[in-house]
């Protein structure tokens, strides 16, 4: 076995598509991708030993960093006594409570394994509950990886389906309309067209999947106008912001209940997790109280739970938000401060612990708008600082997440790799 990059991913290109198992992770602007082989509180270390300040962290779950000792303790002392039961545990009906007790729209759930999973789920629950068929999808949000949101928007305020992916049947998607995010009056369109069809509105009420794309207030509010005025059911989906943005999540932070939500990732600990719940009314169509089918051999897994309540319980206990927000708010000015001094135009969107940083003059309301972006600078950016020790999300498309662990010495080495990152791209395009 290969105990450096080059060969490990030499191997692995043999053995996976592309070398990875999800696509990001290829970071096709690298020689090899990264290749990790522990990590700890705000660091990750590579397979060469290289140690690295992460700001991926895991694509959101770390909220309190990277193997967090209480965290740790709790599964270990878990495990103990065993794994997987298929039965119900007390465990997962502390969690339930947990949500509810923060995200009051949540009154009943079901836990699955994936966000993926539980936005299926909650797209099959909403057509059974309303009867009817459409649902309505933003462009640049992702619900995951199936067929009947896989799909991009065209031109025009809202298109028909068309699969981003080889393998999905026109057919699948032809009851998914797509609209533009932060688009008023797309949205209105769509509802004065469809509105008695629509079963579901999906929207990620903080955008974290085409970079950061932050919602104006009138779109946010229209979502939950609309789909009342209608009869169709609002699904946020709060898989990267449920617990990151606050204990009561994005839907907190906008005063909005939605009908239903997802969630995942932090409320897994660094576990698979994925749930969706909601409406008393709408949730008991789910099987085995009603009609509507899921079932799993792994849902609620017993170490995915407790990881996930000791999560929330650690927030709870205080200081987690305070230290992840001050951290990505030092961060993101850096960034906006060296890229001045150096001379770049750069936009950067922060909402509590998330940001993400865009080469661009103007403003970033869009996923146009982050398309508009030069992607070469960023990625020359990311090889810059990567070869300085701080590891930033691999593509513009993703966001950057703080933790608990994100101190103010690790976020000071930060802003010093910043300035001197932003000097050596000005250099190299000199
Ligand atoms: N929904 C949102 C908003 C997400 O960000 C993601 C994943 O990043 C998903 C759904 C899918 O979750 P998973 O990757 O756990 O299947």
């Amino acid at each position: 076995m290969a105990t450096n990059a080059a060969g490990l991913f030499k191997e692995a290109l043999n053995l996976f598509p592309g070398g990875v198992n999800s696509p990001v992770r290829a970071m096709k602007h690298l020689p090899t991708p990264l290749v990790v082989k522990r990590a700890e509180g705000a660091f990750l270390y590579t397979i060469e030993d290289a140690k690295l300040i992460d700001y991926c962290m895991g694509f959101g779950p770390l909220i309190l960093g990277h193997r967090h000792p209480t965290v740790l303790e709790s599964v270990k002392k878990a495990l103990e006594d065993g794994w997987l039961y298929g039965a119900l545990t007390s465990n997962e009906v502390e969690l339930a409570k947990e949500i509810n007790s923060n995200m009051r729209s949540v009154e009943m759930i079901r836990f699955v394994n994936t966000g993926t999973e539980a936005v299926m789920n909650a797209v099959r629950l909403a057509r059974g509950f309303t009867g009817r068929k459409y649902i309505v999808k933003f462009e640049g949000n992702y619900h995951g990886a199936f067929d009947y949101v896989l799909v991009k928007a065209g031109s025009g305020a809202a298109t028909w389906g068309v699969p981003t992916s080889a393998g999905i049947l026109d057919d699948a998607v032809k009851y998914t309309l797509v609209v533009p995010y932060n688009d008023v009056e797309a949205l209105e369109r769509v509802f004065r067209e469809h509105g008695s069809e629509i079963a579901l509105l999906l929207v990620e009420p903080i955008a974290g999947n085409y970079g950061l794309i932050i919602p104006e207030p009138e779109f946010i509010k229209a979502t939950r106008e609309l789909t009342e005025r209608y009869g169709a059911l609002l699904l946020f989906d709060e898989v990267i912001t449920g617990f990151r943005v606050g204990l009561s999540g994005a839907q907190g932070l906008f005063n909005i209940k939605p009908d239903l939500t997802t969630l995942g990732k932090i409320i897994g600990g660094g576990f698979p997790i994925g749930a969706f719940g909601g409406r008393r009314d709408v949730m008991s169509m789910v099987t085995p109280q009603g009609p509507v089918y899921n079932a799993g051999t792994f849902n609620a897994h017993p170490i995915s739970i407790i990881a996930g309540l000791t999560t929330i319980r650690v927030i709870k206990g205080g200081g987690v938000y305070e230290v992840a927000n001050e951290a990505a708010e030092r961060v993101s000015k850096a960034i906006l401060d060296s890229a001045s001094r150096s001379g770049f135009n750069v936009v950067v969107k922060r909402v509590a612990s998330m940001f993400q940083f865009y080469f661009k003059n103007g403003d970033v309301k869009t996923p146009a708008d982050v398309r508009a972006s030069d992607e070469k600078l960023y990625l020359a950016f990311h090889r810059e600082a990567l070869s300085r020790g701080v590891y930033f999300t691999p593509s513009q498309y993703e966001v950057n997440f703080t933790s608990a662990a994100h101190s103010r010495d690790v976020v000071d080495e930060t802003i010093r790799v910043i300035e001197e990152s932003f000097k050596a791209l000005k250099a190299q395009i000199q």
